[in-house]
């Protein structure tokens, strides 16, 4: 039997008290609500005053989405791709140095920052594209503080992550209204 039954417990049930272990959470899949699930655990950790930082790895040039607004009255670092970087980009080299870098910094945060809770939005891409190794994030994955929680987003989770994640949801695409309908991103849903 591969899936457990929700009724029937875990095998391992840990006892005694609450103790903080961090987790590696991923969020992919074809379907919406990837970088949203993120910003929802964001929220949330917000509320339990955890020290929390996010690292994009798509920019839209000048982006101020509703989260970037939002993320600013609170005090929760937002920090973009390099500047002015759009996923449409025709210089490749470019991109896949920015993302580099972008991971130097991240690399840097999850070995020795102090947060609680570091988030790689759409951070899968770098590996699918082979951009940053799969294993080098494995390592330093491994390497984090034990209480550290990180998440990341973005399509085509490569096998190796997700053999290394604790939690790893596919957001499953069952309807689209821009695919369905054709209606364009709405504002406060979709940015
Ligand atoms: P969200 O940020 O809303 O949680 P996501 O992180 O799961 O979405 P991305 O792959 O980062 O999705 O895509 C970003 C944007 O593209 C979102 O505004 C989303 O609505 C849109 N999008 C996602 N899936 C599709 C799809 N299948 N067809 C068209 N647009 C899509
Ligand atoms: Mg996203």
């Amino acid at each position: 039997m591969s899936e457990r039954d929700p009724a029937t417990p875990p095998a391992k049930v840990v006892k005694g008290p609450r103790v903080r272990h961090g987790l590696v959470i991923v969020n992919t899949g074809e379907g919406k609500g990837k970088t949203t699930a993120a910003l929802g655990v964001i929220f949330r950790a917000w509320g339990r005053d955890f020290k929390i930082r996010m690292f994009q790895f798509i920019k839209h040039t000048g982006a101020r989405f509703g989260e970037h607004r939002a993320a600013k009255k609170l005090d929760i670092p937002i920090e973009p791709l390099g500047d002015g970087f759009t996923w449409l980009s025709k210089d490749m080299d470019r991109t896949a140095a920015l993302a580099v870098e972008q991971w130097d910094h991240c690399k840097e945060a999850i070995l020795n920052g102090d947060e609680d809770i570091i988030v790689l939005d759409e951070f899968t891409y770098a590996m699918h594209y082979g951009w940053v190794p799969v294993s080098e994030v494995v390592e330093t994955l491994q390497s984090r503080r034990d209480t550290m929680h990180v998440i990341i987003t973005g399509r085509y989770a490569p096998q190796e992550l997700i053999d290394c994640a604790d939690l790893v949801t596919e957001m499953k695409l069952i309807k689209h209204p821009y695919q369905d309908k054709g209606i364009k991103a709405q504002r406060g849903i979709e940015f």
